[in-house]
């Protein structure tokens, strides 16, 4: 077994940059990374995180656009029918609600805002709707990124998107396919691939990560981080799971701060060119060491979650300067 101190952190930084893929045991040893190394650990990413992106950080915006009532059973979703989590419950927002929230995001110097929907899949009028939706944003915020997350998805609905100018689909395989069972039985991991290939065939880029602390091995995290690199994903949404009340995985807290930068790390380290965001729980995992995720990551959301809040606009950009680092402007 390779151990963290057996590592050459700058040869590997150095391998990655130059387009190596990191092996699984040398990526099991930076997911082992003592934590009295871990600012080792941060800094050797950081080297692969500015290559691409220098400084900067992009704010992402999220838009619960339909809540709750979801058929299907993930386990960690607040949505979901097997949840009793005391959320508000509404039905599809309408166009003006959804172009007033890019306005909220764009007025939060947000570079991309994102539109989520409860449900398995969009229907002909959601995609209809969203549509619309699209083009009208892009009339008001040309310089805004949108960006969908419907759920399942098939190519002519992706297609149909691409024209009224969406640039970006958001579907996350959330874990390892081996673990995928465990977390959701009423669709498969491999329906999800099959979102994300028809959303690229379609001409959109693809986002899709998942979620740490779901009760997954080792072995099931390296296999989704291998998995978004092998995929070839544009964007790397990683979440840290915020144990609802009300969900099945309620009361699960197994993660440290150390152990969220680690795994953002590792995603980096696998995914040098590609956006990799820290997403939701980021607050409540990572606490006081979050500002710390901008080593590895160049993206965060502001704002809030689907169903759970976050830290405010305001209070993300001062973390980020604090830290030493600088929002992404529009052009
Ligand atoms: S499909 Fe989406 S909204 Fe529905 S339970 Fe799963 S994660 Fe939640």
């Amino acid at each position: 077994m390779v151990k963290f101190e057996d590592l050459d952190l700058d040869r590997i930084v150095e391998d990655v940059l130059s387009g190596g893929e990191l092996d699984r045991e040398t990526a099991r040893a930076l997911l082992n990374c003592p934590d009295q190394r871990l600012g080792d650990l941060l800094a050797a990413t950081l080297r692969v995180r500015q290559a691409a992106f220098g400084r900067r950080v992009k704010l992402c915006m999220l838009r619960n656009a339909r809540s709750g009532i979801c058929p299907e059973d993930c386990g960690y979703c607040s949505q979901s029918r097997l949840s009793r989590a005391d959320i508000p419950v509404y039905k599809l927002q309408s166009i003006q609600q959804l172009v007033e929230g890019a306005d909220r995001a764009a007025q939060a110097g947000a570079r991309r805002y994102c539109m989520v929907t409860s449900g398995r899949g969009p229907d002909a009028r959601d995609i209809e709707h969203f549509g619309e939706t699209c083009e009208r944003i892009r009339e008001r915020f040309p310089e805004l990124e949108i960006c969908l997350s419907l759920g399942l998805m098939e190519r002519e609905q992706a297609d149909a998107l691409k024209g009224a100018g969406a640039g970006w689909v958001n579907h996350n395989l959330n874990t390892s396919r081996r673990f995928y069972p465990s977390i959701c039985t009423t669709h498969t991991w491999d329906d999800r691939v099959r979102t994300i290939e028809n959303v690229r065939e379609a001409g959109l880029a693809t986002c899709s990560g998942g979620i740490v602390g779901m009760g997954e091995s080792e072995d099931d995290l390296l296999d989704l981080a291998y998995a978004t690199r092998r995929l070839n994903i544009d964007s790397v949404p990683v979440n840290f799971l915020n144990p609802i009340r009300g969900t099945p995985m309620e009361g699960r807290r197994e993660l440290t701060p150390q152990a969220c930068l680690k795994a953002l790390c590792l995603f980096r380290l696998l995914n040098p060119a590609s956006e990799v965001r820290a997403a939701g729980g980021r607050e409540l995992n990572l606490g006081e060491l979050q500002g710390y995720a901008l080593y590895a990551v160049n993206s965060i959301f502001v704002d809030g979650y689907l169903t759970t809040p976050g830290l405010a606009v305001a209070a993300t950009r001062e973390m980020i300067e604090r830290m030493g680092f600088e929002v992404e402007e529009q052009d």
